[in-house]
């Protein structure tokens, strides 16, 4: 059959739609721009293009793992974050635009002047390549406990040229020498309980559970990145942690409890609490 690109998209919605995605639109048309290999706006300016056989065979491929339930940042190995293309890969998080809020609370705190900065859990290197590209005179370290994650995040770094971050393997702060010392930390580290009705929902069901859930209702791994946060911050340096949306209250006591200071929590785009953050006085 043969179909044009305005034809097929029509019913690429469709059938999206039917099965419950939740961007029909959008899915269909990053993946046919992705099966093109053209830009968005070549949908836009040859709607009437007859697709070759070829083309359709591939579309209704990578069309077949999307009504499963496949991300489509998966299938197209890529997503942008804070406007950087980024490779993604079944064994990181897609990177959220809500962790962009955590972006610019980290680059509000991280001093004037050269200085570093660490990022824990870093998956594709989202949050450590963003901030790399704003402040191209701080050096970033990120850190994931997954030695595929921590290649990925290095070919990101390498690919945007962003020489100022480097990525590490290990278990939060192991892979770093006692005495390492930053001005800022920020983690969007695992924060969802197991028992999470969300978990078995839309993208998330085929992301790393590593990425995702943590013991303790989720707090987990806050609380550890939090306890040896107090050995790896410089005086006045800054914790910045993603969470959930009802674990404002307990991550401040958590920081509290600990003895940071000007412990806050700030909203995402939504208005919901997102990130909490606080100051390591030495
Ligand atoms: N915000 C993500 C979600 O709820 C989870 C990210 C994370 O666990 N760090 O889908």
């Amino acid at each position: 059959m043969s179909l044009s690109i305005e034809a097929r998209l029509k019913l690429a919605v469709e059938q999206l739609t039917e099965a419950g995605s939740e961007s029909p639109h959008i899915d269909a048309a990053v993946l046919l721009c992705h099966v093109l290999d053209k830009p968005r706006s070549y949908l836009l300016t040859w709607p009437e293009k007859m697709l070759e056989e070829a083309q359709l065979t591939a579309f209704d491929a990578v069309m077949a793992r999307r009504l499963t339930g496949e991300p489509v940042a998966y299938i197209v190995g890529e997503r942008e974050f804070w406007s950087l293309p980024l490779k993604v890969a079944p064994h990181t998080l897609i990177p959220r635009p809500d962790t962009e809020r955590l972006v610019e609370l980290a680059l509000d705190k991280i001093p004037a002047g050269a200085c570093s900065v660490l990022d824990l859990g870093t998956g594709t290197g989202a949050i450590a390549l963003a901030i790399a590209s704003e402040r191209r005179d701080v050096s970033v370290t990120g850190i994931d406990l997954r030695p595929e994650a921590a290649a990925l995040a290095t070919e990101n770094g390498t690919n945007l040229h962003l020489g100022n971050a480097r990525f590490l393997s290990g278990s939060w702060y192991s892979p770093l020498q006692t005495e390492a010392r930053f001005a800022v930390i920020v983690s969007n580290p695992p924060y969802i309980d197991e028992a999470d009705p969300h978990l078995s929902q839309g993208d998330v069901r085929f992301e790393p559970k590593s990425a995702l859930v943590a013991d303790d209702n989720g707090l987990a791994d806050i609380r550890i990145i939090s306890e040896q946060g107090r050995q790896h911050l410089q005086a006045g340096g800054w914790l910045l942690m993603e969470h959930g949306f009802e674990q404002g209250e307990a991550v401040r006591t958590i920081l509290l409890e600990l003895g940071y200071h000007q412990v806050t929590t700030a909203q995402d785009y939504a208005g919901l609490d997102r990130v909490t953050l606080g100051c390591w006085q030495g």
